[in-house]
């Protein structure tokens, strides 16, 4: 039986309109799943009724998180935010970590996923690490990747990549500051930026900072972190 996975749908407030990018339901079809694509809703229940029926949650990329989901006010640096997108994704998140229900964060995605876990973000990484940091929104082609990262050897994002460092690209400006309790760091960039966080309790909850449904095209081995996430999905049922 293929896994129905949720993919949450970003706001554009201005453009009065929600929004999916076609990579991530092309990499859900590839990997074996059936994408189910989830708008904000008014009812926080009904979210939740949604989600019970399916069998995991990719959170994708988008536009930075509301500051105040972790203490603080918003900084100089902050860029676009969408109320109404940060509570159905962090409805989500929560609900799929309190079901253990598979959870793949993708750029946005595991900002989103850490925060709903407890950790906490950059709100704009240059400006707070005062420019000590390498360039996290690169100005080459999207697909391509522009630094490097260091794996932890003992993770899953060590067993799906097969490698102790990999080349990623890079569309951030927000990061993972503190890590969300029950949650390790496996995947760093030179300048110590997190670039994966996963759940050490539950069977999938990790977040990449990349976005691996743009390079899988030229770098086919990306493809494994969809294929992994959907497998374990599959086994819900
Ligand atoms: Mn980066």
């Amino acid at each position: 039986m293929k896994a129905v996975i949720a993919l949450t749908c970003g706001c554009s407030s201005e453009e009065g309109r929600y929004y999916v990018r076609e990579a991530y339901v092309r990499c859900i079809e590839a990997a074996g799943g059936i994408p189910l694509l989830v708008p904000p809703l008014e009812d926080q229940g009904d979210i939740q009724h949604l989600l019970r029926s399916v069998d995991g949650v990719l959170l994708p990329g988008g536009v930075d998180i509301d500051p105040i989901h972790f203490g603080e006010e918003p900084m100089e640096g902050l860029g676009t935010i969408e109320p109404h997108w940060d509570r159905l994704e962090l409805a989500a998140a929560r609900f799929a970590l309190a079901s253990d229900l598979p959870i793949l964060g993708i750029c946005r995605g595991v900002q989103v996923l850490n925060v709903a876990a407890g950790g906490s973000l950059y709100q704009d990484i240059a400006s707070q690490t005062k420019g000590k940091c390498l360039q996290h929104s690169q100005k080459a082609p999207r697909w391509y990747a522009t630094h490097s990262i260091k794996i932890e050897p003992n993770s899953l994002l060590g067993e799906m990549l097969g490698t102790k460092t990999a080349r990623v690209n890079s569309h951030h400006h927000q990061a993972v500051k503190i890590p969300a309790p029950g949650f390790k760091v496996t995947a760093a960039s030179a300048d110590g930026i997190i670039e994966c966080i996963e759940s050490e309790k539950h069977r999938f909850a990790c977040g990449v900072q990349w976005h691996p449904e743009l390079m899988v095209e030229h770098y086919p081995e990306q493809m494994e972190i969809f294929r992994r996430f959907v497998r374990c999905a599959e086994g819900v049922k």
